[in-house]
């Protein structure tokens, strides 16, 4: 869960790159990092928190130069520590580079051990620095050749961007886990993970880069390289589910518009006689309105989220009935009290939120709630960068959907099928021709489509709350 940006050739490469990152801001909340390059040197800063508290502007306005790359971060390898903040910059006996990192490796263990035995000293305890090493270590002259030396070795989800001093390169692994998109801005290439970056900076979204694809751009302008072997596609369905920001358009489709066509399909698998559907803000918002238009039934918000919450180290001295969900959520007794309710989330997890917002949903008067999930249950874990805790704190992974509703206390669940969640999702990109399989779903259906030796992840993860 990270997102990157990348500019090349813009007299206001670090601002630009500084209000990118606030558009990304939803895929990492721990750190945030920006490296410009002058053509000599490369400039880094980097911080923990929240992009607007991140930086001060004297700091933004040190970062000289025309080219930028800039990350925001949730750890999915690696623990939250300023040390592993990205971009990494490092000097090497080649120059200068610096990397973002969108995804998650999964040979980063084996090769980080054999690394090590062979003298590599890590500064970091994340699965990108391994790249800069074998990017230090490959015998090629040509920063590009280097790079793809280097991911040759490397196994798993990977949306890089990388700066050296001359050069900005983007690459998407081959199966295309995470989104990356290429635009422009006047005469700049800019670089983002989601599109929506583009909106707020006014750049030109020109495409998304393909699984497998390496683009680099330097004053010579942009080439791209195919230097992997081809793989089937396997862009991840959750980013559509719950991940991107649904104003953005990744994987060819609209994410509000997959959402919405997910809402319609719910209803339709599990329809339900009620009073009014009302959506978990702001992760439910697109489906419960598919949902509401598939069955006729009112929308209304009868949920209210405050945006202002991040962490809070302060807890009621005296306890607060289910304190935590109340910082975020709030219901609105007009819209619910005496109404049969439907709630409509995207994904259940460990089942404690959406038990809590059951409870306050009938506390502020809802006469029956049934809760309906826009995609099918959570399973498994992820290990291609999307933060969800181990198997056996997913709920789903030992509970049928019934004993998750008597958990969670509603009068009725329903998820959405595997099959729902596909075709609504495949229905969304204007008709294209897919493959049977197009997107990773190992998370509902533990598939994972790269091979990873159990234990060799998890001791590098850290699970987040
Ligand atoms: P839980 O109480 O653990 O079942 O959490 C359910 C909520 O977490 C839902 O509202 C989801 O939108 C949200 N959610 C799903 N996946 C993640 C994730 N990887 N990180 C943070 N929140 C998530």
């Amino acid at each position: 869960m990270c997102g990157v940006v990348g500019v090349f050739g813009h007299t206001e490469a670090a601002n630009i790159t500084y209000l990118a990152l606030h558009a990304l801001q939803h895929r990492g909340q721990e750190s945030a990092g920006i490296v410009t390059s002058d053509g000599d040197h490369l400039h880094p800063v980097r911080s923990m928190g929240l992009v607007g508290e991140a930086f001060s502007k004297r700091e933004i306005d040190e970062l000289s130069g025309q080219m930028a790359i800039g990350h925001v971060r949730y750890s999915t390898a690696g623990e939250s520590a300023m040390k592993n903040a990205q971009p990494f910059s490092v000097e090497y006996a080649h120059g200068a580079i610096a990397v973002a990192h969108n995804g998650n490796l999964v040979n980063a263990n084996d090769l980080r051990r054999k690394l090590e035995m062979d003298g590599s000293i890590f500064q970091t305890t994340s699965d990108s620095e391994v790249i800069i090493h074998l990017i230090a270590r490959a015998r090629e002259l040509e920063v590009e050749h280097r790079i793809i030396s280097a991911l040759k070795q490397v196994e798993g989800a990977y949306s890089l961007l990388f700066l050296s001093e001359n050069k900005l390169i983007a690459v998407r692994d081959p199966m295309g886990f995470r989104p990356l998109c290429l635009g422009r801005l006047k005469d700049s290439f800019v670089f983002a993970s989601e599109s929506c970056a583009f909106d707020l900076i006014e750049a030109e979204f020109i495409r998304e880069l393909e699984p497998g694809e390496m683009v680099a751009v330097d004053a010579k302008g942009l080439r791209t390289y195919r230097p992997f072997r081809q793989e089937p596609t396997r862009f991840c369905v959750f980013e559509h589910v719950y991940f991107a920001r649904p104003d953005s358009h990744i994987d060819g489709r609209s994410v509000y518009r997959v959402r919405e066509a997910l809402g319609r399909a719910l209803a339709q698998e599990h329809p339900v006689e009620a009073d009014v559907v009302v959506p978990v803000p702001d992760s439910g918002t697109p489906a419960a309105i598919g949902f509401a238009r598939a069955s006729g039934i009112p929308y209304d918000m009868g949920l209210l989220r405050s945006h202002y919450v991040g962490r809070t180290f302060i807890e009621p001295q005296q306890s607060i009935r289910h304190f935590g969900v109340k910082l975020k959520l709030n219901a609105v007794k007009e819209v619910l009290a005496g109404k049969r309710v439907v709630v409509v989330d995207d994904s259940i997890v460990r089942g404690t939120t959406s038990r809590k917002i059951v409870k306050m949903l009938r506390n502020a008067g809802a006469k029956e709630v049934h809760l309906r999930i826009s995609a099918p249950p959570t399973t498994h874990p992820c290990f291609y960068g999307i933060d969800t805790p181990t198997r056996s704190e997913l709920i789903a992974s030992s509970h049928t959907p019934e004993e998750i509703a008597r958990y969670i206390t509603c009068d009725s669940l329903g998820y959405l099928s595997l099959e729902g969640m596909m075709k609504a999702v495949r229905a969304a990109n204007g008709g294209v021709v897919e493959a049977e399989r197009s997107h990773c779903d190992a998370c509902f259906t533990g598939k994972y489509p790269i091979e990873f030796r159990p234990g060799t992840i998890s001791s590098l993860r850290r699970v987040v709350n």
